[in-house]
C-alpha cells in the first residue's frame, strides 16, 4: 500500500507545475488506514506547500492515526511561508 500512496503523492506533484516554480513541485497524500483522506501539491509562491495544502483539507477533523506521504522531506524553516512542520499549530 505504501507504493500506491506514494504514487498518489507523485501524481499530485505533477499538478504543481508551472505555478509552483521556482519552488520544487511536491505532492502529498494523507492516509487514514487504507484510505486517502486528503491530497495536496505545492501552490504558487507565497501560498501553501503540498503538506499544508493537504492538511488544510482535514483541519478540525478527528483521526486516530494518520500517515503522510510526501515526495520530499517537509520543510522546517520559515521562508515565504511558515514551516510545514508547524502547520497544525496555525
Ligand atoms: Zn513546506
Amino acid at each position: 500500500m505504501d507504493e500506491i500512496f506514494m504514487l498518489a503523492a507523485l501524481a499530485q506533484s505533477r499538478k504543481a507545475v508551472p505555478e509552483c516554480l521556482p519552488n520544487p513541485p511536491l505532492g502529498c497524500a494523507i492516509v487514514d488506514g487504507q484510505e486517502i483522506v486528503a491530497q495536496g501539491y505545492t501552490q504558487a509562491l507565497e501560498k501553501h506547500h503540498a503538506e499544508a495544502d493537504a492538511l488544510k483539507q482535514i483541519q478540525g477533523k478527528a483521526f486516530n492515526f494518520l500517515k503522510m506521504y510526501v515526495t520530499l522531506e517537509p520543510c522546517s524553516f520559515h521562508g515565504r511561508t511558515p514551516t510545514c512542520m508547524c502547520f497544525s499549530d496555525r
